[in-house]
């Protein structure tokens, strides 16, 4: 029997739209685990354990991480939860993690309930990530890698917008504005 207080966000939106900040701040408010796999990866890189060693050098390139690690650590993380209540943050990347995704939920019996997805125009995020990189000390917030960040954004994460979207789960958010302005916007599109 599905859990009636599981709940499943998945945030999307381009690198530098503001999703680490504002997931954060929806996690805290309606008590969801927050998951984010660029900290997770980074975390791996910290501690130079040997999945680290391994993605270092694509993460430095602003290249994807292969899907099946990306899969195997999020199999971890969910393995342990009840109620499921978790918002995703810069996961899945890819159609093939977003099905991979949907089999792991259909076995905790936890469906996505909403896809907000932040909308900021190109040039704004790379100023942002620009500005961020003073610091955030990430190797990858520089302004050659968040234009590689960009394009493969494009190429790889912006064709499952529409993997949701075909089941009317996506909600658009205008990602232009103060924080508050845009939290309001992504609480409206999640309740
Ligand atoms: P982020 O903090 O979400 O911008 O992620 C930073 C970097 O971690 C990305 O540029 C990728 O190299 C890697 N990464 C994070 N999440 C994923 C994912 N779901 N699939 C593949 N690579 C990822």
């Amino acid at each position: 029997m599905p859990n009636q207080s599981n709940k499943v966000v998945i945030f999307l939106g381009p690198p530098g739209a503001g999703k680490g900040t504002q997931a954060e701040r929806l996690a805290a408010e309606q008590q969801l685990l927050k998951i984010s796999t660029g900290d997770i990866l980074r975390d791996h890189v910290t501690r130079n354990t040997e999945l680290g060693q391994q993605v270092k050098p694509l993460l430095d390139a602003g290249h994807l991480v292969p899907d099946d690690i990306l899969i195997a650590l999020i199999r971890d993380r969910l393995a342990s939860l009840d109620p499921v209540r978790v918002i995703f943050d810069g996961f899945p990347r890819t159609t093939a993690q977003a099905q991979e995704l949907d089999v792991l939920l259909e076995e905790l019996g936890a469906p996505v309930s909403a896809v907000p997805l932040l909308e900021v125009p190109d040039d704004v995020l790379i100023a942002r990530i620009v500005e961020r990189g003073k610091t955030s000390g990430r190797s990858d917030d520089t302004e050659e890698v968040a234009r590689n960040r960009q394009t493969v954004y494009r190429d790889q994460t912006q064709p499952l917008i529409d993997y949701y979207a075909a089941r009317g789960q996506v909600h658009t958010i205008n990602g232009v504005g103060s924080m508050d302005e845009v939290y309001g916007r992504i609480r409206d599109a999640v309740n």
